[in-house]
């Protein structure tokens, strides 16, 4: 299909192709929905087999970023940036390039880090546009996200719990945890201090022991994840996990994690259901990160970008009842959440503005 048509059929808005040889720059920059607000959303470099694959990549990242951002509450669209590079070869004045691309949108596109960038590149990308978020503590910024990542995936966890084991108490419940990296690292710390019962793996043996020595959880091999008798299990590594092969295995009552994309279809969220497993939609569960960065836009201040995270309880709450109500996967809820205030921002905006 061509991409006009595609971006019609989809409601995509704006897709820009960025070139600066001398930058040795390549990217695409896709916004998605701006209904709500400039759309927000990371810059992913990656070496990208061809120029398809990054365009894919870029709109589907950025539809993506819609519906978290919406879903949130943020008066924020979705956007994503993408560059076709080697992350280890990036430079100053590769970033630098994107920043003035970044610019030149004038705010319709706010980027931040993603896959292949760090709070440190967002300081090069500062140079050239304000339209930037995600910088160092040092800088005046947010930093790191996955300490509110994490803060937020416990709340969706818990109001799942709430529901389908009886409390939001934590306290002596077993979580399976995939991936101790940034998000679970910080997410066991949590679940140790609610006495939870934790079982990780990571395939990297130095993150798995250092989360095995600070937080005293109990270490599996990593595809012994699946297979672990508990409460809940925690993705908080890669996507596309929930799948046809994992789903039979799985012996808990709730998935919640902070992993993006965790199913691998949208069906396998009713497979879930027919196991009676809930699940915390990914992207209400993982939305702490950005959240916390939509609050450096206006004048970071933790306490208040910690309240907000921590509406995701209420929010997780929202779909459930919403998923119950209209009797559709939770994961199906989750969007409708999403397109639902979208619409009614889009309606008000025709009333009032013609
Ligand atoms: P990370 O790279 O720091 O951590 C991921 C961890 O998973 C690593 O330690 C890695 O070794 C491990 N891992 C990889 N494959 C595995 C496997 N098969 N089994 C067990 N462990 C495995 O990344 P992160 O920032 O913690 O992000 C984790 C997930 O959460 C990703 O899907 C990311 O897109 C998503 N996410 C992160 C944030 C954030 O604030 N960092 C926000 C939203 C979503």
């Amino acid at each position: 299909m061509k991409l006009l048509d595609y971006m019609a059929e989809n409601s995509y808005e704006q897709v820009v192709y960025c070139c600066d040889p001398g930058a040795g720059l390549k990217a695409i920059i896709a916004i998605h929905d701006t209904t709500l607000g400039p759309a927000l959303g990371g810059c992913r470099i990656r070496r990208y087999s061809s120029e398809e694959e990054a365009l894919t990549d870029a709109l589907r990242l950025a539809r993506a970023m819609t519906y978290k951002n919406s879903a949130a509450g943020l008066n924020l669209g979705g956007g994503k940036a993408v560059v076709m590079a080697d992350p280890k070869e990036k430079t100053e004045a590769l970033l630098r390039a994107l920043g003035r691309f970044v610019q030149s949108l004038g705010g319709r596109y706010i980027t931040t880090e993603d896959v292949g960038t760090s709070v440190r590149d967002m300081e090069f990308i500062r140079t050239e546009t304000r339209h930037v978020t995600g910088l160092p503590l040092l800088a005046g910024g947010s930093g790191d996200p996955s300490p509110m990542t994490a803060f937020g995936v416990l709340q969706a966890m818990k109001a799942c719990a709430k529901e389908s084991l009886g409390s939001d108490s934590l306290k002596g419940r077993r979580v399976a945890l995939q991936g101790v990296g940034k998000v679970g690292y910080y997410l066991a710390g949590h679940l140790q201090r609610e006495g939870v019962i934790t079982i990780a793996a990571d395939v990297n043996p130095e993150a798995a022991r250092r989360a095995e020595k600070e937080f005293g959880l109990t270490l599996v091999e990593p595809d012994a994840i699946y297979d672990t008798p508990c409460d809940i299990f925690s993705p908080c590594a890669l996507g596309g996990i929930i799948n046809n092969s994992t789903i039979p295995r799985l012996g808990c009552r709730v998935v919640a994690g902070g992993a993006n994309n965790q199913l691998a279809q949208e069906g396998d969220a009713d497979a879930l259901a027919q196991r009676g497993i809930l699940y915390a939609p990914d992207f209400i569960a993982n939305a702490g990160g950005v959240i916390n960065l939509s609050f450096e836009l206006t004048g970071y201040n933790a306490e208040a970008a910690r309240a907000k995270v921590a509406e995701i309880y209420h929010t997780t709450e929202r779909v459930i009842t919403m998923s119950k109500a209209e009797n559709i996967s939770t994961a199906r809820a989750a969007n409708r959440l999403a397109e639902a205030r979208i619409d009614s921002v889009r309606r008000m905006k025709r009333i009032y503005l013609g």
